[in-house]
């Protein structure tokens, strides 16, 4: 919990990762190897944040993040309600393999998905390989986050067309597509209502009040993408700073800082 205007509110980030790897993916620095759950859990305490909706950390080689699957339905079952799971998944490696690690996930209680498509080298409106996952996340009523921004294979529009194809899909677009994506997935929110997005390394205020603001308080999710962010760092940005300008009411931050996404993922 964190104290806001005499409030006390709720904190879930809805975007960090856990895991080891031993080869960078896209971040350099800090060169973070390994970030467990206890690390995870010190961070939370430290940062007054309640629970975590957490997935592998990016690898830097061809990986189903099969055992990284595992150690976060693991970690999810030993911190009930601090730890909450998404499944990651590698869709360049092919539909049929990557359905089997979905199913698992599902399996193993894993309550969505995350998808990068740069660091896993696949667009991420691929009609072969993306597009059965989405129609299988879509059946077990997953909620799918993928990374936008950055790059072409994760631009803004490209994550439109998913959204658009499956109106039913409970969808998180990673970052907001970042700076220069932020006005484009608003107007994609805009047309459809599926689409959510956290807030985690859009790094210029005005564009940030403005995803809140036009695309409404109900769509955006404070994320931290932490260990590459620090939790308390995404939590001002909304908090103290977007607050400054956008006075919100106090029930409108509750759903930005953990409403939204305990709707989407069904946490209690
Ligand atoms: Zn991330």
């Amino acid at each position: 919990m964190i104290t806001v205007e005499g409030e006390q509110i709720e904190v879930i980030d809805a975007h960090s990762h856990m895991g080891a790897r031993k080869k960078l993916a896209i971040h350099q620095i800090p060169p973070i190897m390994k970030w467990m759950a206890e690390d995870m859990l010190g961070s939370m305490d430290n940062a007054g944040v309640d629970g975590v909706v957490t997935f592998a950390i990016g690898v830097g080689e061809p990986s189903d993040y099969r055992e990284t699957n595992q150690y976060i339905a693991d970690a999810m079952r030993k911190h009930p309600g601090r730890i909450h799971g998404f499944m990651r998944l590698s869709p360049g490696m092919g539909p049929k393999d990557t359905l089997q690690v979905l199913e698992e996930g599902v399996k193993l209680g894993l309550k969505g998905i995350k998808i990068h498509p740069l660091i896993e080298h696949c667009p991420a409106n691929d009609r072969e390989k993306v597009y059965p996952l989405m129609e299988a996340a879509q059946h077990h009523n997953l909620t799918v986050l993928i990374h936008c921004g950055l790059g072409e294979d994760a631009s803004p529009a490209r994550l439109g067309e998913i959204a658009r194809d499956f109106p039913k899909l409970k969808m998180i677009f990673g970052h907001s597509g970042l700076v220069e994506g932020v006005r484009q997935v608003v107007e994609i929110a805009k047309k459809h209502d599926n689409v959510h997005m956290d807030s985690s390394g859009v790094g210029w205020l005005p564009f940030f009040c403005e995803s809140i603001s036009w695309a409404g308080p109900e769509r955006v999710l404070y994320g931290s993408d932490h260990p590459f962010n620090p939790m308390e760092w995404e939590i001002e940005k909304i908090v103290k700073h977007a607050q400054r300008h956008l006075k919100l009411k106090i029930e409108d931050l509750r759903l930005i800082m953990a409403g939204n996404i305990k709707r989407l993922v069904g946490i209690g």
